[in-house]
């Protein structure tokens, strides 16, 4: 394709996503389509000979927009906010149109030191000390895995420069909530620990880890000869939004001589907001930590921040320095290849800056504020309204609900819950993810997508309303 076709095509596709984002009320928040449908739609091989791009357009309206949730629908409460603000998809287009791939600095120097920018002015942002160094990553499952490969090598004395995990007499230990996100497990697994060696901690009322039940735990397992590595604390648990009492934590890490990481991939967003930075104090004691603005903030998928403490210990366990990759700059500069798992980096920078430059930090402020009033209110009808319950705390803009009519218990209540969820998402209006709670289904409305006001959430309640009403 030539620039000149380029430039035509892409102002059609501009627009076609303008109009997109203008109308998406108007489309099922929850893609109704079912499923192999899509793929059975489709040529089974790859054309032998070019196609006017007019056709992919005519197979997007036909195909792939009905194919897609909409994640920036006013009736998007699913899973969590995944916010891709305008700004910072023109970013996205940038880092994609200029091409730019980070091998070294010198591959691309301002890949690097934006990078470097952004991460620091979102650093300051959220309110954590200087001494912490971030990078970007993919997702927070890549700045998981980083973190736990990170807390092996420190546990193992660097194992992986001799005999691996194998060569260790004994075996290494993770720590985590029992309402860890999923990512946690995988990433200790892929780590090497094994299923054996990765202890969920029990959780209070309000779904937090115990620290008590944590130290008792990592003195059971150095009683039988076992060495804790590490801890996991949840800034912001995925069902529930809990938080793992850092404070509380890091004392225990400290004694035991653990490493600490904080997931606050959903959370890490609310702490540009300083009335909500107590819900993560003692922060600052964490070896590292990881937050996704990709997700309540804005940036366009995918953008995971990862800050750690100590950048010398990251080089030394993910560094390597093949000589085709050696540069006369390296001793002057940061050479994030060796900060995470791929060689090759997108210039992910530049959709945080320009988020952060087209909206201002006070813009995402009020945004998140409205959000948290949003789940607030939704909150106090539930709990006002017979027949409803709460089912946990409301710290951040996830609110989590039950419809319990009296004579409806265990399995039944079940059928309920899950039979109003899918009236929900069937009514194409909203969308809703159910999720287990204590062994029982409950309903996650998880408030905050880009263009969700109070009118949107209102509809939402009077919605869910009608959906509980038992059909006989
Ligand atoms: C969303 C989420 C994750 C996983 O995020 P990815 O970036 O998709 O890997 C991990 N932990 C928590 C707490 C989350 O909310």
């Amino acid at each position: 394709m030539s620039p000149e076709e380029f430039r035509r095509l892409g102002h059609e596709l501009i627009d076609r996503i303008a109009d997109y984002r203008a109308g998406v009320a108007s489309l099922p928040a929850m893609s109704q389509v079912k499923p192999g449908a899509i793929r059975a739609a489709l040529p089974k091989a790859a054309p032998e000979n070019a196609e006017p791009f007019e056709a992919v357009f005519a197979d997007l309206d036909r195909l792939i927009v009905p194919g897609l949730s909409h994640f920036n629908h006013p009736g998007f409460f699913g899973y969590f906010p995944c916010n891709g603000e305008l700004s910072s998809v023109l970013g996205d287009y940038l880092s994609t149109g200029l091409g730019a791939l980070g091998l070294t600095w010198q591959s691309a120097p301002a890949l690097t030191e934006l990078e470097e920018v952004v991460a620091d002015w979102m650093r300051q942002l959220v309110g954590l000390p200087e001494t912490f160094k971030g990078v970007i990553q993919d997702t927070a499952s890549t700045s998981t895995l980083v973190a736990l490969i990170s807390a092996r090598e420190k546990a193992s004395d660097f194992s992986l420069a001799h005999g691996g995990l194998a060569g260790l007499d004994a075996p290494l230990i993770v720590y985590g909530s029992a309402h860890a996100h999923s990512s946690v497990d995988k990433a200790a697994l892929l780590a090497g620990f094994g299923r054996d060696n990765l202890r969920h901690i029990e959780t209070d009322a309000a779904y937090a880890i115990r620290p008590e039940a944590l130290e008792a735990a990592i003195r059971a397992d150095l009683a039988e000869g076992r060495k804790p590595a590490a801890v996991v604390a949840s800034a912001g648990t995925t069902g529930v939004t809990a938080f793992d009492p850092i404070a509380e934590i890091a004392p225990i890490a400290a004694k035991y001589d653990l490493w600490l990481h904080v997931d606050a991939a959903m959370a890490g967003s609310a702490m540009i907001l300083p009335e909500m930075r107590r819900l993560w104090a003692g922060v600052e004691h964490a070896d590292s930590l990881v937050f996704n603005p990709h997700k309540w903030l804005g940036a366009a998928f995918d953008c995971s921040l990862y800050y750690v403490r100590d950048p010398q210990h990251l080089m030394r366990v993910m560094g390597t320095n093949p000589s085709y990759l050696r540069t006369d700059a390296d001793a002057e500069v940061t050479t994030y290849r060796d900060w995470g798992v791929p060689l090759g980096r997108r210039f992910r920078a530049l959709k945080l800056w320009c988020l952060l430059r087209a909206e201002g930090a006070e813009a995402l402020r009020a945004r998140l504020r409205r959000d948290l009033d949003n789940a607030r209110w939704l909150a106090g009808e539930a709990a006002r309204a017979p027949q409803w319950r709460v089912v946990a705390p409301v710290p951040l803009q996830t609110v989590c609900l039950r419809h319990e009519p009296p004579g409806l218990e265990g399995e039944a209540l079940d059928r309920h819950t899950l039979a109003w969820a899918e009236r929900i998402n069937h009514s194409g209006r909203a969308y809703v993810t159910p999720a287990i709670l204590d062994g029982r289904w409950m309903v996650r409305v998880s408030i905050g997508a880009l263009p969700t006001t109070r009118a949107d959430v209102e509809a939402f309640w009077a919605l869910a309303q009608e959906a509980v009403v038992i059909r006989t």
